[in-house]
């Protein structure tokens, strides 16, 4: 089979591309494979009720599908060069920003239109913030919420569906380069075509790098994020959730001058389980509908660690504490404050007896067991440190999840194109090239190189 483009992954990277790929030239031959199911196709099965934790499916429907990573995720988009990727370092800083805007016009226009922008730009948090040893980072953001992303992404599919031939539960296998184009495998056939675009986000990684490693591509380490999820009355952050909504903010620690950064803010949300290849790991939603919201707010702290020499599986350190959390809790640990202050692990009764109640049922215990004491000492400092901006933060009754870890795929060498060295219409884009690591930058990444592509047809 024969196609002009085929897309590997159906994430925002791969959709976003594909839209503009049919919006500009809709008589182009387009093909889409995708390891998952159609979106609404994709269920987990955990409940909280029969099934509680992860049970291993063979394609995980979280991560896989139509919509990728992003699909359940609380769908926000931040427009910034701040954070999310290092897209501006390929394409410019006004480019990117010009095409994350691009990107929002679509998703506005496809369901999100009632949807609310915020942004951090001349806020009294952010003087607030510089009071108290702390930065905040720039941003807008178009909080979707996890129902209307699904919305946007119905809409989307069902506007593609016609002008894009889409192969679900069909992993790419192998990427062939040969004269004048590509040769496709799947455990199902092949498909040639004269572009290949590569948007395997995070789940992807393993089978990117050795895609790499057969097409002699070069690739460098990334880091890798860890820390914990922090769970607490909304009350004690709606100050700055009901005008920011999402505030990144960083805090350079006294101890060793670590930066540990807030990241997913989720008023009024839920924790919930993540999955990367069989681990478990946590994360947070929230939703836009009321009657959905909880009492709670959510977001993580998280401490980077990047190993270069002669060390260099940033990704494996972060891998090996989240196995760590889960061979201690069978999954994910939760701790009051209070305890992890006190030096003692956290039991079914005192969380039970704390003010705030979980939205996630993780086995109580003791983090200080599983994370470093340099990334724990990080992490307790900037407890403190919010403390002074949103006080209550550094109640003993405040849940601590963990482990929260934010693998990053290593970065493939590309050219400021998003093409690979040495092959010629090959591009990598999207999470699994790590240079992005968000739905903006992504989806961005996306729609740069179908540009990129229409210029050369
Ligand atoms: C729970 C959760 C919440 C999140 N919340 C936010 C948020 O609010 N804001 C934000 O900016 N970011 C968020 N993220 C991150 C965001 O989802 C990702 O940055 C984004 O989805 C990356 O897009 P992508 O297209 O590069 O990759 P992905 O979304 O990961 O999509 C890649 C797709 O490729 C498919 N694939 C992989 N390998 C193959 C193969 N060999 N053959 C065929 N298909 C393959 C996968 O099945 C997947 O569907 C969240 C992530 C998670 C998991």
């Amino acid at each position: 089979m024969k196609y002009d483009v085929v897309i590997i992954g159906a994430g925002p990277g791969g959709i976003f591309s594909a839209y503009e790929l049919i919006k500009k030239k809709p008589e182009l031959s387009i093909a889409i494979l995708e390891t998952g199911h159609p979106l609404k196709e994709r269920h987990c099965p955990i409940d909280g009720v029969k099934v509680k934790s992860c049970v291993n499916c063979p394609t995980c429907s979280i991560m896989n599908g139509f919509g990728g990573a992003g699909a359940f995720s609380d769908g926000k988009y931040n427009i910034t060069n701040d954070f999310g990727g290092t897209l501006f370092e390929y394409i410019g800083r006004d480019k990117a920003i010009e095409l994350m805007h691009y990107v929002d016009l679509i998703n506005t226009s496809h369901g999100g239109e009632d949807t609310q922008m915020y942004s951090t730009a001349g806020t009294a948090l952010k003087k607030l913030c510089m009071q108290n040893s702390l930065t905040l980072l720039e941003a807008s953001v178009r909080h979707l919420g996890t129902d209307i992303n699904y919305v946007v992404l119905t809409n989307l599919f069902e506007e593609m569906k016609e002008r894009v031939e889409f192969f679900f539960d069909t992993p790419a296998e192998k990427i062939e380069a040969f004269e004048g184009g590509f040769r496709i495998h799947t455990g199902k056939g092949s498909l040639e075509s004269r572009y290949c675009i590569v948007s395997v986000g995070r789940s992807g990684s393993k089978w990117m790098e050795r895609i790499c490693g057969e097409l002699s591509i070069p690739t460098k380490s990334n880091r890798v994020d860890i820390g914990v999820r922090v769970e607490l009355p909304a009350a004690i952050f709606s100050h700055i959730t009901d005008e920011l909504y999402e505030s990144k903010i960083v805090y350079r620690t006294k101890k060793f001058e670590d930066r540990v950064r807030t990241f997913c803010m989720n008023p009024h949300g839920i924790v919930v389980n993540e999955n990367t290849n069989g681990i478990i790991t946590v994360n947070g939603h929230s939703f836009e509908d009321e009657d959905r919201k909880t009492d709670n707010t959510n977001f993580a702290l998280l401490v980077a660690k990047h190993f270069s020499e002669p060390f260099k599986d940033s990704n494996g350190y972060g891998e090996s504490i989240a196995r760590l959390s889960n061979m201690l809790g069978g999954g994910v640990i939760v701790q009051r404050f209070g305890d992890l202050e006190r030096g003692r692990r956290s039991s079914e009764k005192r969380i039970h007896e704390g003010t705030v109640q979980p939205t996630l049922s993780a086995t109580p215990g003791d983090l200080s067991l599983v994370l470093p004491k340099r990334i724990l000492d990080g992490i307790i400092e900037m407890i403190y440190a919010l403390d002074k901006i949103a006080p209550g933060t550094a109640n003993d009754d405040t849940l601590l999840y963990g482990v929260e870890v934010k693998f990053y795929n290593m970065e493939v060498k590309l050219k400021n194109n998003l093409e690979t060295e040495g092959y010629e219409g090959l591009y990598v884009i999207g999470d699994g090239s790590g240079v992005t690591h968000s739905l903006s930058h992504a989806s961005a990444s996306g729609v740069f190189v179908a540009r990129d592509v229409l210029e050369r047809i």
